[in-house]
Formats: structure tokens, C-alpha cells, sequence
């Protein structure tokens, strides 16, 4: 594909005039994507450790899933969930098999697969327990999406404020303070949400006692608990799922993001005895699981699940934070992570570090106002990381 330059130095304009300003994008256009790298449409090229917010795994362009998607389009893209199709069921038995869970329901985006999550656990408990245990409770920093039940349960003020009343029954506790979650959870709990690594408030890495203390208090009280392993799953910590770094098993697990290899696709993953007391007609979705973004989630499982693959994430991984300390930087407060889900805290806002960034040819995110965070496609390799480091080097001694 050409770039075209007259093309793309309109796009920001017209994206001002016509496109609901509820994001601030970066000045340049993205035409073209492959393994590690994208170019904008003046040819300018950026090297990737965004991976389109730990979506593209297999980086840009993946040979196998083009061709997946391309070969599944041609043969049958959309029919509904009024009929079976064979892409899906194939990718609920990966699932399934490969995890704690027993049955899995698809949708097509993290909140999503949350908002399903919460209202699963809710028929759960007030069927099987009692009509009023419906509290939920979830934690500091935490992000589990922009709709209104996954917004209930993410404790941003920011993100809250502008849209109260939310959905009621949600109360915080710190995270990885298991003293206050034991004060909040109690019979009226149905469900506590949790990411095993929060990666939005920051790249917060839960403790093994915390995760093991929440699953206690949950058998306890009869409470379901629920992993958003929407960021931090399917191999981006180094294991397949993250709760595996644990040896803690949930009862639901949501995921999306780097599932659908770039298509729209999420999903829920639940026991048998949370599956039970979900009948025809309680929730459903009409894109969901559609044999192409079906088919592109088989091939990112297949790859992510292969154990060199995993093997790969840690080598990298080590290799990354490991090169990130040895920077020295007075700047640097914290690096933190598992795998390839790396936060490196600063001692100033990181803003202006991805805006150089841009300009030395990387992409880069942050994760609140002073927490750079690392999210490179799984491909990665040493020479990727060298550059980076390199550009780091720079735009933290300027
Ligand atoms: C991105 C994210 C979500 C929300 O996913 P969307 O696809 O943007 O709705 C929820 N939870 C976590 C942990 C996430 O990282």
C-alpha cells in the first residue's frame, strides 16, 4: 500500500469537525501496520510498544491471521446466535479447556464482558442465596470499562463523576490491602472484582496473599470471584492466564483486548455452577463470536498458548525491565510488571516522554499521570528493545 500524503493531512481536521472529541489522538495518521512497526501517512514509521493497548499480540499484520480472517470472510462472516457456526463453539472449547472455566459467553468488548460478568454473578447469588446479595466489591485504581455497570465498578472520580447515579452496591477497597476488602466483604457480597495486574491504574502487580486472602473471604461468604484478565490475560504476563502466576482460581473471567487479534471480540469464563442459572433470553449479544472474529481468536490463542511463545514473554520481559534499571535514571522511581505488562513510575507527569517519544519514532503509553507503561506486541524481540532503550536513554537525560 502507498501512503497517501494528501489524504492523510486532512484527517485530523475533518476528525476535529465530524468525530465526537472524547479522545486525544496523536498528531499523525496510521496507514500501515507490520510486525513491530507502523507507518503514518507522511512515511514516517514508529516503532510499537502500545500494541493498540495490548490488543496486537502478534504484532501488526500477523501472516496467519490475515489469512485466517481473509479465508473466514470469504466463506460466512455473519449469521447471529440464532444458529450455531463452528468458529466459535471451536474457540469456547480452547477456552475452556485450557482454563478453571467450563462454559464461556462472547461479546465483543471488555466492559462487555464485565457488564456480563456482573450480571451473571447477580442472578447467581440472589437465585441460589437470597434476594438482596447483590453488592459488589472491587478496588482502587482499578479499570473494568466506560459502561454503566463495568463504570460502577471502576473507582476513578474522573471517569465517574460527570454520570452519577451509577449503578449502586459497589464498594472500594484499596488494593492489595486484604484487611480493608475483609471489612467490605460480607454475606450481602455476591461478587468481587479484581485484575490480577492493574494495568490502566498503573501496572499494579496483586500480591500472592491478597489474591489467595479475596478467594478466601469469597468461599466464606459465598461470593463469586471475578479475574479481568481483560488486559493482563492471554499470555501477556508470561503464563496463559496471569491467575496461573497465582495458583488462585476465579469462579468468572472476563477477557478481550488482545483476544480477537484487532476484531471486536470478548469474553466471559465461568464454572458450571454460575453457568447453571443462566437460561435462553438473560443476556445475549447480536455481533458477538461471529465466525471471523471467531476464527482471528483461535489463531491469537493457538500462538499465545504455545509454551515458546510464553517462554518468549518472560526472556523479554526480564530483559526489558532489566534494561530499563540499568538506564539509572534519577527520574525512574519504580519499575514494575510480570511478563510484558511493564510500569516504569516517574518522578515527574510522563506526558511529555510519550510525546517525545513520538518524535524519536516509538509509541509509548502512560498509565495515570506519572506511570510509563510497556506493552510491546508479544513478538518483540532484543533489537526492538535496544531501540527503544536507546530512545529512552535520550529522553531522559534531555
Ligand atoms: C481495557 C480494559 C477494559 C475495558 O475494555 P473495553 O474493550 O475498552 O471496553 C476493562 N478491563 C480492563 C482490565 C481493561 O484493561
Amino acid at each position: 500500500m502507498i501512503a497517501n500524503t494528501e489524504t492523510g493531512s486532512d484527517i485530523p481536521s475533518k476528525e476535529a469537525q465530524y468525530i465526537l472529541q472524547s479522545y486525544a489522538r496523536a498528531p499523525f495518521v496510521l496507514v500501515e501496520g507490520k510486525g513491530m512497526e507502523v507507518t503514518a501517512s507522511d512515511g514516517k514509521t514508529y516503532l510499537d510498544f502500545t500494541s493498540g493497548i495490548a490488543v496486537n499480540a502478534l504484532g501488526h499484520s500477523d501472516p496467519e491471521l490475515v489469512e485466517g480472517i481473509q479465508q473466514q470472510a470469504a466463506q460466512l462472516s455473519h449469521v447471529s446466535n440464532l444458529f450455531h457456526t463452528a468458529p466459535q463453539v471451536e474457540l469456547a472449547e480452547m477456552l475452556c479447556e485450557s482454563s478453571f472455566a467450563d462454559r464461556v459467553f462472547f461479546c465483543n468488548s471488555g466492559s462487555e464482558a464485565n457488564e456480563a460478568a456482573i450480571k451473571f454473578a447477580r442472578k447467581y447469588a440472589t437465585t441460589t442465596h437470597f434476594p438482596g446479595k447483590t453488592d459488589i466489591v472491587a478496588f482502587g485504581g482499578g479499570f473494568h470499562g466506560r459502561t454503566a455497570g463495568a463504570l460502577a465498578a471502576t473507582a476513578r472520580e474522573k471517569y465517574q463523576a460527570p454520570f452519577r447515579p451509577l449503578m449502586p452496591g459497589v464498594h472500594f477497597a484499596p488494593f492489595n490491602d486484604l484487611e480493608a476488602a475483609a471489612q467490605l466483604i460480607g454475606p450481602q457480597t455476591c461478587a468481587v472484582i479484581v485484575e490480577p495486574v492493574q494495568g490502566e491504574g498503573g501496572v499494579h502487580v496483586a500480591t500472592k496473599e491478597f489474591l489467595h486472602g479475596l478467594r478466601d473471604l469469597c468461599d466464606r461468604h459465598n461470593a463469586l470471584l471475578i479475574f479481568d484478565e481483560i488486559q493482563c490475560g492471554l499470555g501477556r504476563t508470561g503464563k496463559l492466564w496471569a491467575y496461573q502466576q497465582y495458583g488462585v482460581e476465579p469462579d468468572l473471567m472476563t477477557l478481550a483486548k488482545a483476544l480477537g487479534g484487532g476484531l471486536p471480540m470478548a469474553a466471559t469464563l465461568m464454572t458450571e455452577p454460575v453457568a447453571s442459572v443462566i437460561h435462553p433470553g438473560d443476556h445475549g449479544s447480536t455481533f458477538a463470536a461471529g465466525p471471523v472474529a471467531s476464527r482471528a481468536a483461535q489463531i491469537v490463542f493457538q500462538r499465545v498458548s504455545d509454551p515458546a511463545m510464553l517462554a518468549h514473554v518472560n526472556e523479554m520481559g526480564t530483559l526489558l525491565a532489566e534494561q530499563i534499571a540499568e538506564l539509572n535514571s534519577p527520574h525512574i522511581r519504580e519499575i514494575r510488571g510480570l511478563g510484558l505488562i511493564i510500569g516504569v513510575e516517574m518522578d515527574s507527569e510522563v506526558a511529555p516522554l510519550v510525546e517525545k517519544g513520538y518524535e524519536h519514532g516509538v509509541m509509548l503509553l502512560s498509565a495515570g499521570p506519572t506511570v510509563l507503561r510497556l506493552l510491546p506486541p508479544l513478538i518483540v524481540e532484543e533489537e526492538h528493545i535496544t531501540q527503544l532503550i536507546n530512545v529512552l536513554r535520550t529522553l531522559l537525560q534531555g
